[in-house]
């Protein structure tokens, strides 16, 4: 199966620019979405959180608290790279699965950590959604309701967005209205589907 990586920082516009090939009818694999679904009640790494931190780490209705875990590990190298060791197994065999179920003429796998957790290793090509850092930080305020600060916390988390355009083997600009992503989309869909033709040698050249 051919994949193409999706990445971008945090409110660039990856899920709004993956539903556009998820309309066109390519499977999105989400690592999210995977994260956040290895840690129902009853999980193996659910199980493994509560019994380090306590029910502190777990809301009344016995779900993660999400909240409290991020802040435990954000300035403690140690208990993040516990965390780490825990779920990226997972997860990563989690995204292999549903990587190779995937029935479209390419897969997306869309991850915001895509370059720094080198998942890059599982695609064939990679899309970066860029925007500017004002429009990022405007965009992840206006979704999340959070602050300034915390906004900043997380962009310096991930990679800078020198990095990302360095992996980048193509790039969607999503300053502008959303209706200018319809194009760009379409655009490389084409390209994408030559790709991933079995026909075509890796360099999209004919046989
Ligand atoms: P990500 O998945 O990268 O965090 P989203 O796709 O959720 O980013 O986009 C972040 C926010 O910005 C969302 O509220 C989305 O609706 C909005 N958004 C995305 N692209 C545009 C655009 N071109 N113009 C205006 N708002 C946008």
């Amino acid at each position: 199966m051919w994949v193409l990586g999706v990445t971008g920082g945090i409110g660039s516009g990856k899920t709004t620019v993956t539903d556009l090939f998820a309309a066109l009818g390519i499977v999105v694999v989400d690592a999210d979405r995977i994260a956040r679904a290895i840690m129902e009640p009853g999980s193996t790494a659910l199980n493994a959180v509560s019994e380090r931190y306590g029910a502190q780490a777990l809301l009344t209705d016995g779900t993660l608290n999400r909240r409290w875990l991020r802040e435990r590990v954000f300035s403690d190298p140690t208990e993040k790279a516990w965390l780490n060791q825990l779920t990226h197994p997972l997860i990563r065999q989690q995204l292999l699965e549903q990587l190779k179920q995937a029935r479209s003429p390419y897969v997306i796998l869309s991850a915001p950590l895509l370059l720094e957790n080198k998942l890059t290793t599982l695609c064939d090509r990679v899309l970066v959604v860029d925007v500017s850092p004002t429009t990022q930080r405007e965009r992840t305020m206006a979704r999340d309701q959070v602050s300034s600060a915390q906004v900043e916390a997380i962009i310096q988390a991930q990679a800078s967005r020198a990095e990302r355009l360095a992996a980048a083997d193509d790039i969607i600009h999503n300053d502008g209205p959303q209706h200018e992503l319809g194009p760009q989309v379409e655009h490389l869909h084409e390209l994408y589907l030559k790709l991933a033709s079995p026909a075509l040698q890796p360099d999209g050249k004919p046989l």
